[in-house]
């Protein structure tokens, strides 16, 4: 058994600066073939593309809204016919907001759920039984130091309730896949240098959330891509239903 005769799922690995793009970098590295769902089609195959070139390993990139259904059917209905069986899915895609509770309405905080958590469901829903029928799989979801400590970072309310969940989603797959091949953990990040606050993380904020940061700076995408590749190494298979920190310090418990 090996890698490079299997695909690795990242969904959101889109984004130029994001944690996704990186993943899909370090996985293939690491000799997965690679296939990328992002909302946003064009830099879902500019990324398959950039992975396949710097990589030499097969990499697709598809179109797909994570929170719809038949959007997912349609993009793994594409994988069925041009990539090896799946072996790994790290359920990357995400969004984040900072409205206070106060203020948040019922569409935004559906909405948070919706991707975060239902895009989550949607996605694995359809692979885990392949990879349990296969008897192999490793499924990372990118929860949030938000879940741990309350938010504080940048999300609301409603995003840490959303990351909370996927830790529960996380702990209670591993349970029921564990005995069929599969694990399934989640990473935790902190503060990470990405898009994905649209420049709204800056100045004076900013300068005091790195204060909290025990090694003095934020966390860029290697450094959470790195772990995500660990956990879906083969070797890996004694580590199921954990959640991994990479915040450098800033929440330690
Ligand atoms: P990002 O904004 O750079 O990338 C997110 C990607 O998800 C984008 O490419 C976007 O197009 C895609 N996406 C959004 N909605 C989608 C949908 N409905 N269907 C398909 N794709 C969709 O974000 P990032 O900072 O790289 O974050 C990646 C993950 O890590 C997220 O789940 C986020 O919550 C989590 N995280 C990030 C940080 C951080 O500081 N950056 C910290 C903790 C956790």
């Amino acid at each position: 058994m090996s890698v490079s005769d299997k695909t690795a799922v990242i969904t959101g690995a889109g984004s130029k600066r994001g944690i996704g793009r990186a993943t899909a970098h370090t996985l293939a590295a690491a000799g997965w073939n690679v296939a990328i769902l992002d909302l946003d089609e064009t830099s879902a195959k500019d990324a398959a593309h950039e992975v396949a070139e710097r990589n030499g390993v097969q990499a697709v990139g598809v179109g797909c809204d994570i929170t719809d259904e038949t959007s997912v059917q349609n993009a793994l209905a594409v994988l069925d016919d041009s990539m090896p069986p799946v072996g790994a899915l790290v359920n990357n895609a995400g969004i984040t907001s900072p409205t206070p509770f106060l203020e948040v309405t019922g569409e935004e905080w559906d909405r948070l759920f919706a991707v975060n958590v239902r895009g989550a469901f949607n996605v694995t829903r359809r692979i885990a039984p392949g990879m349990a029928e296969r008897g192999f799989g490793r499924i990372v979801f990118l929860s949030s130091v938000s879940a741990e400590r309350g938010g504080g970072v940048f999300g609301g309310v409603g995003y840490s309730a959303a990351k909370a969940a996927e830790l529960g989603f996380t702990r209670a797959l591993a349970r029921e896949l564990g005995p069929r091949g599969l694990t399934v953990n989640a990473v935790a990040p902190g503060l990470i240098d990405t898009d994905i606050t649209g420049g709204a993380l800056e100045g004076e904020r900013k300068t005091q959330l790195l204060a909290g940061i025990p090694v003095g700076r934020n966390g860029n995408v290697a450094d959470v891509a790195d772990l995500i590749t660990y956990l879906c190494r083969e070797e890996s298979g004694y580590i199921t239903g954990a959640t991994y920190d990479v915040n450098g310090g800033a929440h330690i418990h």
